[in-house]
């Protein structure tokens, strides 16, 4: 058990890859807090898994981009867990468009919930991290070290976050909380379907242009996260780590 009584809060966590990081850091031990935007029925489905499965969990409803909600986030963390050891800022949007198509809403949309979520949960686990320090685990993405055509604003906001990381991780290192992000290629979620990527021939592309030769798995990026946030990266701190089958492997 690798995070055997830690708190953690996963954002994003009623479906895709935010669900897998939940269940796997449960299975190592880890009293999960499933946070959902409007997917009751996934958070609740994700909590149910992981307590028949002999786990703790919680789901708590916040939009990561609505202080009011994010307050409220902690407050029901700390209720029902006193502490928290780590956050993993997953909940996320991303919108392909030509840059001649892109407008204010879908620009700030992706800034608000990418980065500027991101920011406050970060504020938030601070106050609750105490003395003890913790860890943040921010999901990027391979569009921010790649960019491709059509993802201009999506890949900024990712890399906004990954500057965010190396920044956070200077800044807290005293703190004793380690902050890194996770590089996912591409990967096979309830937001790659419904957006049309999986099955196109974009999909058929990108396979081509991976070494290990697939689809990523939400699977794939949970056991990534679970050594992030496990002792056993106790000396990492600032990483960007790619879990892509090497696609944006450098
Ligand atoms: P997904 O299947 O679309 O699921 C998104 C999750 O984020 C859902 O649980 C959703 O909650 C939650 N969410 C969205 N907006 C939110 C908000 N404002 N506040 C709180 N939660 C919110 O996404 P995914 O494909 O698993 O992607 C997860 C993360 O990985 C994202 O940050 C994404 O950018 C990143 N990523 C994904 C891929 C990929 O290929 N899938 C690749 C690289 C990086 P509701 O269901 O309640 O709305």
């Amino acid at each position: 058990m690798k995070l055997k009584n830690k708190v953690a809060i996963v954002t994003g966590a009623s479906k895709g890859i935010g669900a897998a990081i939940a269940k796997h850091f449960a299975a190592e031990g880890a009293k999960v807090v499933v946070n959902y935007a409007s997917s009751k029925e996934g958070a609740e489905k994700v909590v149910k898994t992981i307590t028949d499965n002999g786990g703790t969990a919680i789901a708590v409803q916040a939009d990561v981009a609505n202080e009011a909600d994010v307050n409220r986030l902690f407050e029901e963390t700390k209720h029902a867990f006193g502490t928290l050891d780590i956050l993993v800022n997953n909940a996320g949007i991303y919108q392909w468009e030509p840059i001649e198509q892109v407008t204010a809403t879908a620009f700030h949309k992706q800034f608000n919930i990418n980065v500027w979520g991101s920011i406050l949960t970060i504020q938030g686990a601070l106050k609750l991290f105490g003395e003890k320090g913790g860890n943040i685990i921010n999901v990027s993405s391979g569009a921010a070290r790649t960019p491709m055509a059509t993802g201009s604003v999506y890949s900024a906001s990712k890399a906004a976050l990954d500057a965010i990381t190396v920044a956070l991780s200077k800044e807290l290192g005293g703190k004793n909380v380690r902050v890194n992000s996770l590089l996912p290629g591409t990967v096979e979620t309830e937001g790659t379907h419904t957006s049309g990527v999986i099955g196109s021939d974009f999909e058929k592309k990108l396979v081509a242009n991976t070494p290990l030769g697939r689809m990523g798995q939400p699977e794939d990026i949970a056991k990534a996260a679970v050594f992030l946030a496990s002792d056993e990266a106790a000396w990492v701190t600032g990483e960007k780590l790619a879990v892509s089958g090497g696609i944006y492997g450098f």
